[in-house]
């Protein structure tokens, strides 16, 4: 099947009380480990792309990259999304370029604007059969994670949710309940928590309405060993408990955004490749246990955290 939207995927992951994984890419490995895991155990995916990810590998490329998963992967539906597009022209410049998604980011914005700018956006989406995602909250960043996790002005508040979902026309929304991005999520001994309240209570004012976690990765303790034991220094890297992730994804959350533990998949293997095999310098072979690495996350991903198994 050809790139689809996310329309039909957050449906049936609503009604079926699972969700979807959106996973970063910025290289063919990616794709490939990604799609590989998704096609085995019959999976719908997203492959989203950061600002960040169209500057590293150009536009043009990352499309194609996902194109080709596309033809390879026949039997499973894929969605292009645009990862966090900060304006209108960013998100156009996707939609005009094959995009089947974006994300307005408007949640730096005062409320009226971010409305404004997420409605313009729509506007344009919809009537090229794109769909649009769009945050009200604030996830915190890498640095001050643990400072703004406490404040709960960084919190959704459900009492803006309806209004925003009305005048925007939005198809999704990101909401912020304790997530964060990046690998330094918590400092060690605190106790990670997400604001289950705070999700059910958006879920009772937008009933059947998808719902989006970002910054959710885990950082899985035993691979940041590894790193850690092949020259890497993550001390303290922590995440999400995959527990808590799984809960979300029984409830209104369709969607859940997953790029550091690919990225720390990714960075284990190649650590250990390279110093068990000093001596070698071809790039596929210490891409091939990476890219070996990301399927394997991306798989556990699915069975474990998701439920998406077996729901293409
Ligand atoms: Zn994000």
């Amino acid at each position: 099947m050809p790139l689809v939207t996310t329309t039909e995927m957050f449906k049936k992951a609503y009604e079926g009380g699972y969700a979807v994984g959106a996973f970063n890419v910025n290289n063919m490995e990616i794709v490939q480990g990604i799609t590989e895991a998704a096609s085995e155990l019959k999976a719908p995916v997203i492959l989203q792309v950061s600002a960040g990810a169209r500057k590293y590998a150009k536009h043009a490329y990352l499309v194609k990259l996902v194109e080709a998963a596309v033809v390879d992967c026949p039997e499973i539906p894929i969605a292009l999304h645009l990862d966090h597009g900060a304006d209108f022209e960013i998100c156009k410049s996707c939609i005009d370029g094959g995009f089947t998604s974006v994300m307005i980011d408007g949640s730096s914005r005062a409320f009226e604007d971010n409305i404004a700018e997420t409605r313009k956006v729509v506007e344009y989406a919809h009537a090229r059969g794109v769909v649009v995602e769009a945050e009200l909250g604030k996830l915190a960043g890498i640095e001050d994670a643990v400072n703004v996790a406490a404040d709960d002005a960084q919190f959704t508040n459900p009492a803006e949710v309806e209004e925003f979902v009305s005048k925007t026309g939005v198809d999704s929304l990101a909401i912020a309940i304790g997530t964060s991005h990046g690998a330094f999520k918590f400092k060690p001994g605190q106790k990670p928590q997400l604001r289950f309240d705070i999700l059910e209570e958006v879920s009772r004012r937008l009933p059947g309405f998808p719902i989006v976690l970002h910054g959710a990765s885990s950082v899985p303790q035993d691979l940041v060993k590894v790193i850690n034991q092949f020259g890497g220094a993550m001390p303290d890297a922590i995440g999400i408990p995959e527990e808590m992730l799984r809960q979300a994804a029984t409830m209104a959350v369709c969607k859940i955004n997953i790029d550091s533990d690919v990225r720390v998949a990714m960075t284990a293997a190649i650590r250990k490749y390279m110093a068990e095999n000093p001596s070698h310098f071809d790039p596929r072979q210490y891409l091939t246990p990476a890219r070996t690495a990301v399927k394997e996350m991306v798989s556990h991903k699915i069975t474990e955290v998701l439920g998406c198994a077996g729901k293409a």
